[in-house]
């Protein structure tokens, strides 16, 4: 018999974490998919592809974000949470319980749940310029706390696309390795939080280029050894000598499993209902950055993993006490809108 569950769990960060520790101590016995590699991430979600965390509280003097998801992992053990290291490959919203497979077992019978937690999270963007797809890992990459140590780039000038937090952090990085930093940002000015804006734009080795965006990357056979830049203002177009390109220009959510199925918005993060982490589809919530392009923070998706827990628990006691048979069918409509679901004003 193929596995029930009363709530699975999709995804590994603090979104999922914090839904797991919350509802493996009120004893629903969650199940949580932790992905192999899911998305391009390793298991433990975003936090894992960088250094320091300073900004999460209860560490005064800032935690490594892999030991942060190690132990936000070990608390969900801890409470009863059942940690499968699987990717979720296919979802059925159309009726509950809910049905899904997994990766390489598609074949099989699918599992199901009462409830879905989705906290997929997100990942980041590439601009795919000409030249890229050559130099993808021979030069370019989207993560420098991943990639920056490597010797092709040390002692190097590099470049970092972007001008919000992640752009700054990277580009501190690298000044770890690379002789000089360029900053490449299409307006003219930063999104990036004032405290990171301070510290890249005094930085020695940081040149910040307002106003530029990248047009063509260029090298030899085997490693990126240019970039064609231009000015967004005078349209003016130059050459900048640089053996390493990292992109930080944001992140795509991970809603291919849901986006035909319920809500996303234009930018395709899940709608939720302001103020919870309800979708369109009743049993089925959204945490962390899926559901938000706003703040995408550690503590923001932790916030909405706990909210996301709680609304699950209060659903599935309400339901127990009406003895409200599970088995609802979703009419098929284009938004996989489920018609009963009243109370909820996306519906
Ligand atoms: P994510 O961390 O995005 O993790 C989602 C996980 O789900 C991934 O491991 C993925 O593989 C898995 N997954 C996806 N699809 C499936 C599937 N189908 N089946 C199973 N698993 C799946 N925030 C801060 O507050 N402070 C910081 O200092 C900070 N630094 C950052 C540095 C960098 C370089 C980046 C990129 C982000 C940083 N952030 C920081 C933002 C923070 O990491 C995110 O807001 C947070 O991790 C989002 O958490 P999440 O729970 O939504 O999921
Ligand atoms: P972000 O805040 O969305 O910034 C993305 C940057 O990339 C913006 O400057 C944007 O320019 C630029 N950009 C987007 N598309 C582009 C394109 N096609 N070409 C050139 N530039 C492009 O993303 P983020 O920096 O990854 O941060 C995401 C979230 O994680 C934020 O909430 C951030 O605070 C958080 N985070 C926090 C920390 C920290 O606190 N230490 C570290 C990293 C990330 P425009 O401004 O012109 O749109």
């Amino acid at each position: 018999m193929a596995r029930h569950d009363k709530v699975a769990i999709i995804g590994s960060g603090p979104a999922a974490h914090t839904a797991a520790v919350y509802l493996s101590r009120a004893e629903l016995k969650p199940v949580l998919y932790e992905g192999m590699l899911a998305n391009g991430i390793a298991a433990g979600g975003q936090l894992t592809t960088t250094t320091d965390v300073e900004n999460y509280p209860g560490f005064p003097k800032g935690i490594m974000g892999p030991e942060l998801m190690d132990a936000m992992r070990e608390q969900s053990i801890r409470f009863g949470t059942e940690i499968i290291t699987e990717t979720v490959a296919k979802l059925d919203l159309s009726s509950r319980p809910f049905k899904y497979w997994l990766e390489f077992a598609e074949d099989e019978a699918p599992r199901t749940a009462d409830t879905i937690i989705l906290a997929t999270g997100a990942s980041a963007k590439r601009l795919h310029l000409p030249g890229e797809d050559k130099y993808w890992q021979a030069g370019i990459s989207a993560c420098a706390v991943c990639d920056g140590a490597v010797p092709i780039f040390r002692n190097k000038p590099l470049a970092v696309i972007g001008g919000g937090d992640s752009a700054a952090e990277e580009a501190l990085y690298l000044t770890k390795y690379g002789s000089k930093v360029y900053v490449l940002v299409r307006k003219d000015k930063l999104r990036a939080s004032q405290i990171m804006a301070n510290r890249l734009l005094k930085h020695p080795k940081v040149e910040v280029m307002f106003s530029t965006e990248a047009t063509e990357t260029k090298g030899d056979d085997k490693l990126l050894k240019s970039l064609t830049i231009k000015n967004t203002i005078t349209g003016k177009e130059s050459e900048l000598q640089v053996n390493g390109l990292f992109y930080a220009i944001g992140h795509e959510p991970a809603t291919s499993l849901v986006k035909e199925q319920l809500k996303v918005d234009e930018d395709g993060y899940v709608v939720t209902v302001p103020g919870t982490t309800e979708t369109t589809i009743k049993g089925v919530f959204a945490a962390g950055d899926v559901q938000d392009k706003k703040y995408r923070q550690a503590i923001t998706s932790a916030g909405s993993g706990c909210m996301a827990a709680l609304e699950c628990e209060r659903l599935l006691a309400d339901e127990e006490a009406d003895e409200t048979p599970i088995m609802v069918e979703v009419k098929k409509e284009s938004n996989g809108v489920a018609p009963e679901y009243k109370s909820n004003p996306l519906v």
